[in-house]
This record gives structure tokens, C-alpha cells and sequence, in this order.
């Protein structure tokens, strides 16, 4: 199989190197390189690279043109730009124009790689050759290739263009996914086909759960590796029903206590400081029980999977959602507008997945905004995506924090102790959107406010 070919460009030759160097050759790519946008291009168009990292920042042609250009002639190649440091604005236009992904100098070698190998994934181009071979390894011929394929304990599929499975492995024969005439039978399985997802789970109807993961082809065929995950999920889910029911059992310890702080309200008259400190003591309880409705909304979107997919109306769930926050915003007598372009296309996707996580931004804008400040909702269409912003007026978010902003447990250092939540929310936010194969990103400033889009693949026309 030929090197994956990845062109390179920057004006400055040690940027080119430590990414042909520290990054690519050792992992086996073939580099090409360029120092301007004008050189890229022509080599683009020569030399037909499966993938293009290039700076935005150059003299004459910058990165974001060379993306225009380079699409214009082959659409789905895919182009990693990097910026430099603060100039995130521009990044965000980068993955409005379609880049696979965009860094911020200086950058992690390590994330480079996995988007470069993620992005030729995507696009069906080959991986590097093979990783680098032993040279005391005699040459890979077909007859070994195809026996570890079929003795392999993942099932391997082989896909045509139609989605006809024409070869699959002795483990794959077994999990009976297709006809005799290789139709797809597996309802989860021809749902994945058919919304082109390179990733999702698989449900067996003896309740086996199959992780499966599609590459697409060079001749628009597929190859689906599916690994099974029964153990893992039964452990998944044995941890999280042990964290249900502690969430649940503590409902009731809670209760009691708002029982007693209500009779000590009645029992008699209190002075100024007992009345205070009764009122902290609610606010405390109120966090607490808003805390295990967290987790126990945790353990209600982890039970799902994709065979509970649907179209949904994205513009009909948002104005659900903000309609449902009106009491919110109204008590801390803030702005909250709706706004949707008509006749948005639909999205496939799990509608109670999907509330969740505009929910979750929707509040946050409300919790992050002072008493009178805005809060505006706007869903459009751009290409094959529909996009959902919701801006806020509030607090906004230092750029240093913006890049781990949707990580587990992570609250900006400045916001401990002034707000409450278990900091899930942001998590499970990204992790909806992923799913749905979508993209988040937020533009914020401090004291100014901020802006979270989310960016949804639009339903195809099954093809
Ligand atoms: P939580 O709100 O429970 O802390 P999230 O995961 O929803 O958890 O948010 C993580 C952090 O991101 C928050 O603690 C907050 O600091 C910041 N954040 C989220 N949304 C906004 C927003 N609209 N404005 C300012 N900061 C925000």
C-alpha cells in the first residue's frame, strides 16, 4: 500500500520540520512540503497529498484561501490548520470552512498525530503505510493477511459500495448481521451504514453490545470492525446504577432535613441571624438534591444507544428547551430571545440526547449572566450542518480556559465556590455532540459574555 502523503506548509522552514520530523516521518507518512500558499496549492494539485496541515498566518496566500482552494478541486481532503497563539477567532472560521481540525501554537506532537490519523480515517485515505515494518519480517502476502483477518476476535465485515456485505470473518458469520445474499439484517448495524457514521454501538438481540467501528474505502466500499463490549457495558452499568441508587437513597436524608428546617421556621419566631441561617441551610439542601438529579440524569443518557434514533425538528426541540427556561430567566429578570430560520432540515439523532445537551447550555447561559443581562438562542443552516448559538452576556470564559472547558470536572478556578453544579454539564455536552457527529467550539471574553455554537450534521438522503 503507497505512504499516506501529507503536504505540509508554513512560511517558517523549523515549523515544517519539527511537524515532518517529530510528527510524520517517524510514523511512517510520506511529507511533502511548501513554504507559501501559492507553492501548496501547486503541489496540492501535482502531487495529490491524502492530507494538508498548513499555518493560517502566511504572506500571500493564507491558510484558510489554500483551504478554499484546495476544496474547491478536491472537496473531501482534509486540512488541519495551525494558528497562532490568540488568534482563536480564526480558528473558529477554520472549522466553519471545513477544516478537520484546528491547533494553537504551541501544540502537543502527540494530538497532531491523532488528528492527522483521525482525519485520514475519515476521509478513507490510506493510514501509513503500514506502521514501519521489521526489517527480519518476511513480506505480508494476501494468504497471511486474510488468515489473521479470519482468525481475528473482532468480526470483520467487508462492505461494497451498496452496502452489501461481500466477505466477512468466521466471528462476523456467527453474530448473523446479513442474508445469504449479504443484505444487511442488523437493524443498528444498516442504521450506522446509512447515516455514514465511522463509529456507534450495535445491539444484538440476545442484548450483546458491539462496538463498531466503519473506514471507508477508496472505492466507496466499507470495512466494519466490530469488537464485543457486553463485559465492559455490564460493568458500565453496574457503576452507574451503584451511583443511582446512592443519588436516590440520599433523597431521603434531604427531605428530612427540609422537614425540620421548615419546623424550625414554624415553631416560633426567629431573629434576623436564625432566619438567615436557616435560609443558607435550604440554599445548601437545594444544591445538594440539584446535584443527584444531575447524576441521576447521568444514568438516563448513559442508557441510551443509537437504536433509539429519530428525526428531529433541531428547531422545534430549542424552542421546547428555551420555553422551558422562561421562569429561569424571568427571576433574574433576564433578556431571553429565540430566533430559527424556517424550514430547517432535519437532524437523525436521539431527541432525548439532544434536549439534554441544548438544555444544559441554555442554563448555563442563564446561571453564567447576571441579574439583566441577554441571552439569545439563533439555529440556522450552513452547507450540510445546522448551527444553534446561544450567547450570553454573562461572566465569559479567560482564553486559557476556553480548551478545557469541555473536560470532566472542569470549573474555570475564578467561578469556584460562586456557583453551584457537579461540572458534568460541558462533559456530557461534547460528548451528545460527538455522537451526533457534530462540533462545539465557544468564543468568549471575560465580563463581556460568551458563545457556544453547535454544529449538527444535517439527515442525508439515504443513497
Ligand atoms: P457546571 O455549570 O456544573 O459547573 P458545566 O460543565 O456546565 O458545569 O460548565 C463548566 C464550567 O464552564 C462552569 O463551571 C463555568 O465556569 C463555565 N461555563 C459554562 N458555561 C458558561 C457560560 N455560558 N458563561 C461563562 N462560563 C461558563
Amino acid at each position: 500500500m503507497a505512504l499516506a502523503k501529507v503536504l505540509v506548509v508554513d512560511d517558517v522552514a523549523h515549523m515544517r520540520e519539527v511537524v515532518a520530523d517529530y510528527v510524520l516521518r517517524p510514523n511512517g507518512y510520506a511529507v511533502l512540503m511548501a513554504e507559501n500558499g501559492e507553492q501548496a496549492l501547486e503541489i496540492a494539485q501535482r502531487d495529490r497529498p491524502d492530507l494538508i496541515i498548513s499555518d493560517i498566518k502566511m504572506p500571500g496566500l493564507s491558510g484558510l484561501d489554500l483551504l478554499r482552494a484546495v476544496h474547491r478541486d478536491r472537496p473531501g481532503l482534509p486540512v488541519i490548520l495551525i494558528t497562532a497563539e490568540g488568534s482563536e477567532v480564526i480558528a473558529q472560521q477554520a472549522l466553519r470552512a471545513g477544516a478537520a481540525d484546528y491547533f494553537i501554537k504551541p501544540f502537543d506532537p502527540d494530538e497532531l498525530l491523532q488528528s492527522v490519523e483521525r482525519a485520514l480515517r475519515r476521509s478513507g485515505a490510506a493510514a501509513p503505510a503500514s506502521a514501519p515494518s521489521f526489517p527480519q519480517a518476511p513480506a505480508l502476502t494476501p494468504e497471511t493477511c486474510l488468515h489473521v483477518l479470519t482468525v481475528m476476535d473482532d468480526a470483520v465485515l467487508l462492505l461494497d459500495h451498496t452496502d452489501r456485505v461481500i466477505w466477512q470473518n468466521t466471528v462476523a458469520a456467527a453474530l448473523n448481521l446479513a442474508s445469504e445474499t449479504g443484505a444487511v439484517t442488523s437493524p443498528d448495524l444498516a442504521a450506522l451504514l446509512a447515516r455514514r457514521l465511522d463509529r456507534g454501538e450495535i445491539v444484538l438481540d440476545d442484548g450483546r453490545s458491539l462496538e463498531a467501528h466503519l473506514t471507508l474505502l477508496h472505492d466507496g466500499g466499507r470495512v466494519a470492525v466490530l469488537r464485543d463490549v457486553s463485559v465492559l457495558k455490564r460493568l458500565e452499568l453496574a457503576k452507574s446504577d451503584f451511583v443511582a441508587s446512592i443519588a436516590h437513597n440520599l433523597r431521603t436524608p434531604l427531605t428530612t432535613i427540609l422537614g425540620y428546617i421548615g419546623l424550625l421556621e414554624r415553631a416560633g419566631p426567629l431573629n434576623a441571624a436564625q432566619a438567615e441561617h436557616i435560609r443558607r441551610a435550604r440554599a445548601a439542601v437545594d444544591e445538594m438534591s440539584s446535584m443527584l438529579d444531575e447524576l441521576l440524569n447521568l444514568k438516563q443518557l448513559e442508557s441510551g444507544h443509537t437504536a433509539q434514533y429519530a428525526v428531529v425538528d433541531i428547531s422545534q426541540l430549542v424552542t421546547q428547551v428555551v420555553e422551558a427556561f422562561r421562569p429561569q430567566a424571568a427571576a433574574k429578570s433576564i433578556s431571553l430571545t429565540n430566533a430559527a430560520a424556517s424550514d430547517l432540515p432535519p437532524v437523525f439523532g436521539h431527541p432525548t440526547r439532544l434536549r439534554h445537551m441544548l438544555s444544559n447550555l441554555v442554563e448555563n447561559a442563564i446561571k453564567y449572566t447576571p441579574n439583566n443581562g441577554a441571552v439569545s438562542v439563533v439555529t440556522y443552516a450552513q452547507g450540510e450542518f445546522i448551527l444553534v448559538q446561544i450567547s450570553d452576556s454573562g461572566i465569559g470564559i479567560t482564553p486559557a480556559d476556553q480548551p478545557y472547558l469541555f473536560d470532566e470536572l472542569f470549573r474555570p478556578e475564578a467561578v469556584h465556590g460562586t456557583y453551584g453544579g457537579l461540572r458534568l454539564g460541558l462533559f456530557l455536552v461534547k460528548r451528545i455532540v460527538d455522537e451526533h457527529n457534530g462540533r462545539i467550539w465557544v468564543e468568549s471574553r471575560l465580563h463581556e459574555g460568551s458563545r457556544f455554537t453547535v454544529m449538527l450534521p444535517v439527515m442525508r438522503a439515504k443513497t
